[in-house]
């Protein structure tokens, strides 16, 4: 599918773009989450550049590759997780729609809470990507259409972001400064966002 290339080749733009950033909340942590971030989507968009098989399978199982290949940090084994489970469940059908996302998302999260040992209140991704999950499950997403629900998921990523300012991290390098890490953004927490919103602004124009 060159629609999802597409996609990730604005999400990856934006990411390297916002790599100082992520490095700036990444002092309650080592600050590389920017550079380790821009060097995981630098080397997807290689890898993705010269695939010729675009199945939404390849894609998802190429950049999970690539951030398992090119990240030393932390974030570089959880995303590749994410990205590699959700590889797993697609097949040459998958096509996009709420309940796509809904499971895709669903065994993304559950490979970072199992590779993590972490879960939601611990200052990590997690704290932005389970409310953006729970917008596409059938209480919430109801009868919208995926466009709809993207729109809302930004909305949750964004209270995400805000809850990892007022709790300490108990996972990750920030969990070594504990308390005095409240009132900071976790950087994890952002990039996850920024994918969310990229995702939904590359949908939208
Ligand atoms: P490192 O901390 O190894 O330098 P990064 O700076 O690239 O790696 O990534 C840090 C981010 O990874 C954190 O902000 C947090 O969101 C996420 N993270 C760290 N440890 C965990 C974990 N155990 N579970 C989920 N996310 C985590
Ligand atoms: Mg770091
Ligand atoms: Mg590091």
């Amino acid at each position: 599918m060159t629609r999802l290339k597409d996609a990730l080749d604005h999400i990856a733009a934006a990411v390297i773009k916002q790599r100082d950033l992520l490095n700036r909340l990444d002092s309650i942590g080592d600050s590389d989450h920017g550079t380790n971030m821009a060097r995981g989507f630098a080397a997807a968009i290689d890898a993705l550049d010269a695939l010729e098989d675009l199945s939404t399978k390849k894609v998802f199982s190429v950049v999970g590759t690539a951030f398992s290949e090119n990240i030393g940090g932390a974030s570089g084994p959880l995303y590749a997780t994410a990205f590699l489970r959700a590889a797993a469940l697609c097949d040459e059908n998958t096509a996009f729609n709420v309940k796509t996302v809904e499971k895709l998302l669903g065994a993304a999260i559950d490979g970072i809470k199992k590779r993590g040992h972490s879960d939601t209140g611990e200052k990590t991704m997690l704290d932005v990507l389970i409310p953006v999950y729970e917008c596409f499950t059938p209480e919430k997403a109801g009868d919208k259409t995926l466009y709809k629900c993207i729109e809302t998921a930004v909305k949750a990523a964004k209270e995400g972001l805000d809850y990892t300012k007022t709790i300490p991290a108990t996972k990750g390098r920030a969990s070594y400064i504990g308390e005095r890490s409240i009132g900071h953004e976790d950087p994890g927490a952002m990039s996850s966002l920024i994918m969310v919103r990229e995702l939904f602004n590359f949908l939208k124009y």
